[in-house]
């Protein structure tokens, strides 16, 4: 029996948890060679195992995406255990402080574009002369904050950074094409995962907004998805059934931001 991603390599970043993990169990059902990348040693080596016990293969390294040699070292890692990197999902990302811009402070705003911004960046930037030779696909997660929603109080920091994935996955997509990779990003909406956990929230109720969904719910499911359902749309992504797409962003959250 084939699978769509039979004999490729993926380096997933945030693929201990929520999103990138349960992109990473797909991958791997799908018959990748998978890369957990991640700080939370712990879970991604225990993601990891389970992986391994359902017959893919699957490696943890250690990784933190706001720093140029962790993840130079990765993707070293990466390549040197499968020989080869067909597909790189730059996942990895956190909430950061919410709080109004005057009382954000500059480290505050500084960590969450570092973490969500430059790290993709860096994972892109590393990633790029192994894809090089056959070519391969890039997927971004980039969020409907930013590009579609702006309600989120004192979201601006994470908001930003979640615009800027936009932009450079689709500058990327037009300056990698020559060498046949492919650039996309993945908008999700909702998704109860562990984002949440560490999201330091101060003083958002003094931002008079207050965003109510009208009567009648008429996204999918809420706009709530799973981390299955982005997990699929990253397979279409990874995969060569969008040989043919490049540059991007896929909204994946059941049309709810079409209305708020
Ligand atoms: P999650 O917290 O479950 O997973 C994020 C993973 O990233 C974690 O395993 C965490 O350890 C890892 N991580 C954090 N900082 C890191 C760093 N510096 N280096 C390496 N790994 C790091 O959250 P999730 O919801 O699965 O988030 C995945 C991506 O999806 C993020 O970019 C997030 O912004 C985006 N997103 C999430 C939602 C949502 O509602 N959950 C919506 C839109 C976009």
């Amino acid at each position: 029996m084939t699978h769509q991603l039979d004999g490729k390599a993926a380096f997933i970043t945030g693929g201990a948890s929520g999103i990138g993990e349960a992109t990473a169990r797909r991958f791997a059902q799908e018959g990748a060679r998978v890369v957990i990348a991640d700080v939370a040693d712990d879970l991604g080596r225990r993601v990891c195992e389970e992986i391994k016990q359902g017959g893919a293969k699957a490696l943890y390294v250690h990784c933190d995406i706001s720093t140029p040699d962790s993840v130079r070292q990765a993707l070293e890692q990466a390549v040197e255990r499968w020989g080869r990197l067909d597909i790189v999902f730059a996942n990895a990302g956190i909430a950061g402080v919410w709080a109004p811009l005057e009382d954000m402070r500059p480290d505050e705003w500084e960590k969450t574009l570092r973490t969500n911004l430059e790290g993709a960046f860096l994972t892109l930037h590393f990633a790029i002369p192994y894809l090089k030779s056959a070519g391969g696909s890039i997927i971004v997660t980039s969020s409907v904050s930013g590009n579609r929603t702006f309600g989120q109080p004192g979201a601006a920091a994470y908001s930003t950074s979640k615009a800027g994935l936009v932009a450079l996955t689709k500058m990327a997509a037009l300056e990698l094409a020559r060498y046949g990779i492919r650039v996309n990003a993945v908008c999700p909406g909702g998704v109860p995962t562990r984002i949440t956990d560490a999201l330091e929230s101060r003083n958002t109720e003094e931002i008079p907004l207050h965003v109510e969904m009208p009567e009648g719910n008429p996204a999918l499911h809420q706009g709530v998805g799973q981390p299955e359902d982005i997990a699929d749309v990253c397979l279409f992504l990874a995969s060569d059934q969008s040989r043919h797409v490049s540059g991007v962003e896929i909204y994946v959250d059941g049309g709810a931001s079409l209305l708020i």
